[in-house]
């Protein structure tokens, strides 16, 4: 039986990279739904090469270009984010992979997760904003959603066959970005361009500037906290510039488990979804003879101030790293348009969950007025 896919954010990096392995596997896969924010001209053409029943393009201003590109076929088009949330419904929909970015993928995975789906989730702002409600509706609908960022991924490689056994700590490997041995003076001076060029990853826009702040890491903390139910304080973060130790799980005996690889994100995406069975990939392998070294520092918190602000915002709780991520995609973007400088992005952040008021055990609606209301307060920051 093939397993029929909902792709969400089909146009992006993972999304594109997840067809791929459609491409590779067509006897094991197939694209059932392709959905799309913006990209009408990509998602026609991945529409025509992979057939699905259904294709979503979000800016509704884009339908008709669609629908009169597809209109030879008998593809359905919908528009708009109701329509992404709807359609991961379908009775013909296995797995649903989250692969949208920001705050949009969390209506449609909790609608996913409602209606039973297995769950392969790229999108870690999901987990960030509503983690407390997400792990609840998992447990009732007892779906493990299966991680697809490379570090959780790779703890979530590490913790097969451990069953119950005691976690001491996760330890999450962070590349450091571009602006690893800049000094803050340096950093203070940094362009857009110089942002995007991360070393080791290619990756969408928001991901690679979230990697050079570090706020990407910051993510992946509160991220791996839901995922694996560990407390905060046992997360701990470790800058590793080869990005060849994807993370690493310490267990209370002392024992370290880490999962290796080249970094290329086809492996954490195709795992999720084979687990727990493997199936070839076409590439490079890890030749140790020819790794030069692997080394480990401490992040600089005074460097990167965006990984402090996530873990205050992850142990204070409740609407707080919902309201954080609402600011940090506002100033993300306010980098990208180049109103703001490199630093101005966590300056909007930390004003931002000063000025936004704070709720303990934020219901769904509560989490969407928290983020239009830090998205408005982060606007107006000067
Ligand atoms: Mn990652």
């Amino acid at each position: 039986m093939k397993k029929r896919l909902a792709i969400l954010g089909s146009t992006g990096s993972i999304g594109t990279q997840t067809l791929d392995i459609i491409s590779c596997y067509p006897d094991f896969f197939e694209a059932e739904v392709l959905t799309a924010n913006n990209n009408a001209e990509l998602l026609i053409t991945q529409a025509r090469k992979f057939n699905p029943n259904t294709v979503v393009i979000a800016n509704e201003d884009k339908y008709l270009q669609v629908k009169e590109a597809l209109s030879n076929l008998p593809i359905k088009v919908f528009a708009g984010n109701n329509s992404i949330a709807n359609v991961v419904e379908s009775d013909d929909v296995d797995i649903v992979i989250g692969a949208m970015v920001g705050f949009s993928g969390l209506i449609p995975i909790m609608h996913a997760l409602e209606y039973g789906k297995k769950i392969a989730l790229a999108n870690k702002e999901t987990l960030v904003v509503a983690g407390s409600l997400i792990k609840k509706l998992g447990e009732e609908k007892q779906i493990t959603i299966i991680p697809v960022d490379s570090e959780h991924s790779a703890i979530f490689q590490c913790l097969a066959g451990e069953y119950k056994n005691e976690i001491d700590k996760l330890i999450l490997t962070a590349s450091g970005g571009p602006f690893r041995t800049k000094t803050r003076e340096q950093i203070e001076k940094v362009t857009v361009k110089e942002a995007l060029n991360h070393p080791n990853w290619t990756m969408g826009a928001k991901v690679t500037i979230d990697s050079a702040t570090m706020m990407n890491k910051g993510l992946e903390v509160i991220e791996a906290h839901w995922l694996f139910d560990v407390p905060v304080s046992k997360i701990e973060v470790l800058v590793h510039p080869q990005s060849i130790v994807h993370s690493m799980v310490q267990f209370t005996d002392g024992s370290v488990k880490a999962q290796l690889g080249i970094p290329d994100m086809h492996l954490p995406i195709q795992y999720a979804l084979t687990y727990p069975e493997r199936l070839k990939i076409e590439s490079d392998k890890l030749d140790f003879v020819k790794l030069s070294q692997l080394t480990f520092e401490k992040p600089d918190t005074n460097k990167f101030p965006c990984l402090a602000l996530a873990y205050n915002a992850i142990e204070k709780g409740g609407n707080m790293p919902c309201v954080m991520n609402a600011a940090n995609e506002i100033a993300v973007q306010y980098f990208l348009n180049e109103k703001t400088t490199f630093y101005g992005i966590s300056k909007i952040i930390e004003e931002t969950i000063q000025k936004v008021s704070f709720i303990k055990n934020p219901s769904i609606n509560d989490l969407i007025a928290s983020d239009t209301e830090a998205r408005e307060v982060a606007k107006n920051i000067k």
